[in-house]
Formats: C-alpha cells, sequence, structure tokens
C-alpha cells in the first residue's frame, strides 16, 4: 500500500515538478539576457525618524519588469541569481544606480536645506540623506566585493558613511574570517553595516558584539504582532534597548498602522519604514518627495500603489 501511494504520489507531482523546472529553467535563461542588458529597476523606499517623519534616507530595492510577466518581485528572481551567481553582477549594478541617486539627493537636499542643521548627530552641517543597499550572502562573499564598494564610491564621490550595507544573518552565521576582514575594511571606510530582517532566523544579538555594525533593522513579522500582544511588545522593546545601549541604530520595517508607529514611538525606536510612511518609489519621485517636503518630513501615507519609475 506504501508502495503505491508512493506511485501515485510521484505521479501526481511528477508533472509540476518538472512543469516548475521549465519554468525556472525560463526564468534562468531571460534573466541572463536581463543582467546583460541591465534591464532592471530601483526603488526607493524612505527610511523616516519615527516620532517626527523626518526623512533619513532610502532603502534601494530592485524590480525586473519582464515583457510577460510584469515587474518580478525580487522574491522570485533574487534566490535564482544567487544560485546561479548572476548577483554579482547584478547587485554591483545596484550598487551603482543607488549610489548615483544618493548624490543626485545630496545635491537636492543640500539646495534645499541650505543652512539647515544637520539632524545627523552632528557628522556635517547639513543632513545627509543616506542609501540603503541590500547585499546577498554570495556577493557578500564574492572576493571582488569589498573593490566594487570602493570603485562605486570613488566613481560617484560618495560620502562612505551615506552608504548603508544590509547583510541578512546568512553572512554573519559561518563565522568566516574573510567576511570579518571584509566587514572591518568596509567600516574602515566609513560604510555602515545593518543586519536585514532581524529576528527571523537565527539572529543574535551576539552579532552586534562580533561584527562591526551599526545599525540593526526589525523585521516586518515583529512589528505586525506589536498591537496584539505584550509579549511581543516587550520583545520588540528589549531588542531595542538592547541595541540601542550598544550603540546600535534601530530601524522597525513593515509599519503599516499609526498604532503600530505610536507604540514604537513610545518604547523609543528610533526609525522606521513601512506603508504607513510612504511604498518604494522611482528615484524621480524619491527627488520630488525630498524637494517637496522642505523640512524632510514624510507625511504619513497609507495606501496607494507602489509608483515605478
Ligand atoms: P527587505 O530588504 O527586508 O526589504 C523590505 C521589503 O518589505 C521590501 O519588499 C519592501 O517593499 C517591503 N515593505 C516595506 N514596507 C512594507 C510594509 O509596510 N508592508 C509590507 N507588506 N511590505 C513592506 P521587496 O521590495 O519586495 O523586497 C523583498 C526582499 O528582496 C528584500 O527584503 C530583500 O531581501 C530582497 N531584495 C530587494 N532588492 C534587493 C537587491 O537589490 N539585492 C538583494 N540582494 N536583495 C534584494
Ligand atoms: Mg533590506
Ligand atoms: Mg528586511
Ligand atoms: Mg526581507
Amino acid at each position: 500500500a506504501a508502495k503505491g501511494a508512493g506511485k501515485r504520489q510521484w505521479r501526481r507531482f511528477h508533472p509540476v515538478l518538472q512543469a516548475g523546472m521549465i519554468e525556472r529553467h525560463e526564468l534562468q535563461a531571460s534573466l541572463d539576457s536581463a543582467v546583460a542588458e541591465s534591464s532592471f529597476q530601483v526603488l526607493y523606499q524612505p527610511i523616516v525618524e519615527i516620532a517626527s517623519g523626518a526623512l533619513e534616507g532610502f532603502e534601494a530595492l530592485v524590480r525586473w519588469p519582464h515583457h510577460t510577466r510584469g515587474l518580478v518581485p525580487p522574491e522570485q528572481f533574487i534566490t535564482l541569481a544567487e544560485e546561479s551567481g548572476q548577483i554579482v553582477p547584478l547587485g554591483a549594478w545596484v550598487l551603482g544606480h543607488a549610489a548615483a541617486e544618493a548624490s543626485r539627493w545630496q545635491q537636492t537636499a543640500s539646495e534645499c536645506l541650505d543652512g539647515h542643521d544637520g539632524l545627523d548627530g552632528g557628522a556635517g552641517p547639513r543632513k545627509q540623506l543616506y542609501v540603503s543597499v541590500n547585499v546577498s550572502a554570495r556577493q557578500f562573499r564574492d572576493p571582488g566585493f569589498v573593490d566594487v564598494v570602493r570603485q562605486t564610491l570613488d566613481g560617484h564621490s560618495m560620502e562612505p558613511s551615506s552608504l548603508i550595507l544590509e547583510l541578512t544573518e546568512s553572512v554573519l552565521m559561518r563565522r568566516d574570517e574573510r567576511v570579518r576582514t571584509d566587514m572591518m575594511t568596509l567600516s574602515d571606510l566609513g560604510v555602515r553595516l545593518a543586519i536585514d530582517d532581524f529576528g527571523t532566523g537565527y539572529s543574535s544579538l551576539s552579532y552586534l558584539r562580533e561584527f562591526p555594525i551599526t545599525i540593526l533593522k526589525i523585521d516586518k513579522s515583529f512589528i505586525d504582532g506589536l498591537g496584539k500582544s505584550s509579549q511581543q511588545y516587550a520583545l520588540v522593546e528589549g531588542i531595542t534597548r538592547i541595541a540601542e545601549t550598544l550603540g546600535v541604530r534601530v530601524i522597525a520595517e513593515g509599519i503599516e498602522s499609526a498604532r503600530q508607529r505610536d507604540l514604537l514611538a513610545v518604547m523609543g525606536c528610533p526609525l522606521g519604514q513601512g506603508y504607513l510612511f510612504a511604498r518604494p518609489m522611482g528615484a524621480d519621485q524619491a527627488e520630488s518627495l525630498i524637494r517637496a517636503s522642505k523640512d524632510l518630513t514624510v507625511r504619513p501615507s497609507a495606501g496607494g500603489a507602489e509608483t515605478p519609475p
């Protein structure tokens, strides 16, 4: 009977498996040409100071406009690109775009804010908007990565402190000596390093001791639970307290409601991003946002669709 069930299962799943493989193969092939032609887009989502709504910077989020599939979200191709190694050129491309945009914002912000005091903790006389770029494990482990970052900074005369690199725990888990050395090199350059999606997987606060990380992004799943149980609240508050005590800035991800924002403000979580403030937007809209908000304040505006360039 067991054998029969196994056979039936095979028969039932085999065509699906095959369809999946064909689909995968197709995607991989068109991803190849997309990488070769750099036919991606980068959207930018504001990161704000929770208490005031003041704009701090943007996270760069890649999109793949596909001729038959529409805008393919990163979940559907980043893993594929990681497996094939295509993430290395793709990631370098995203980094270059993000740096170019950040240089434009710097220009715009300094035009708009002439004489305005920086909120960045005295790093400069004017507020430095930063761009935060996701880096996959495979990309970070590539031996050329640090050079790519260096060249990108040089090529855009970019202040290293206005670049944040978001790493996931998969980079940190292995306790690889080269990973640590590369992180030290980047941090010595002045680039800031963040842990992304903190709280998922095996994220450990000891990473904050072991690595030169100065920003911690608390995963959306924790923010979702904020208003629902006092335990969830206590957890986020505890993580925030410990991180901030260690001099690590906390960014809450995926804030969708005013209630979540208020709870975060009460517990003293400094920074956040989410649909409540703004969705990811095209570079031009990011530029207009910087221009329009003279005081660089993003007014809560829930709803509305993502706005591609
Ligand atoms: P992530 O780095 O954690 O980025 C945050 C994700 O949450 C983004 O999804 C963003 O659009 C979404 N988000 C932001 N606020 C809200 C909210 O209030 N509600 C909800 N439901 N979602 C919100 P996105 O753009 O689809 O990106 C998904 C993931 O793909 C990213 O998660 C990141 O891990 C990866 N990714 C995106 N761009 C790149 C890239 O250039 N390189 C690499 N290696 N990975 C990338
Ligand atoms: Mg991220
Ligand atoms: Mg995240
Ligand atoms: Mg994520």
